[in-house]
């Protein structure tokens, strides 16, 4: 998956350059969440299309997340480890 956010990071450095606008960034986001909210709510039968909708947000939040220098990936393990943990604690299984 690193290899997938070093692809998307040199495609979008290759079409918008250097700099990174904040404000178009989360407008592309919350578009590309409205087509996922659509494909969801109306076209659910379609889960080619539920699925290309989703891989449109990664690929925006894989930008903001590299823009915070991190990797989508990174944080995904790192948020997911603590989730498990929490997880554990709650049923007992750690102390
Ligand atoms: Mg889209």
């Amino acid at each position: 998956m690193i290899d997938m956010e070093e692809r998307i990071a040199q495609w979008h450095y290759i079409e918008h350059g250097p700099d990174v606008d904040a404000g178009k960034t989360f407008r592309k986001l919350c578009e590309e969440v409205g087509e996922l909210g659509e494909a969801l709510m109306l076209h659910s039968k379609n889960p080619a299309h539920v699925a290309e909708e989703a891989a449109d947000v990664a690929i925006v939040l894989s930008h903001i997340v590299r823009a915070a220098g991190s990797t989508l990936f990174l944080q995904m393990e790192r948020k997911l480890t603590v989730l498990e943990c929490n997880s554990a604690l709650r049923r007992g299984v750690i102390e």
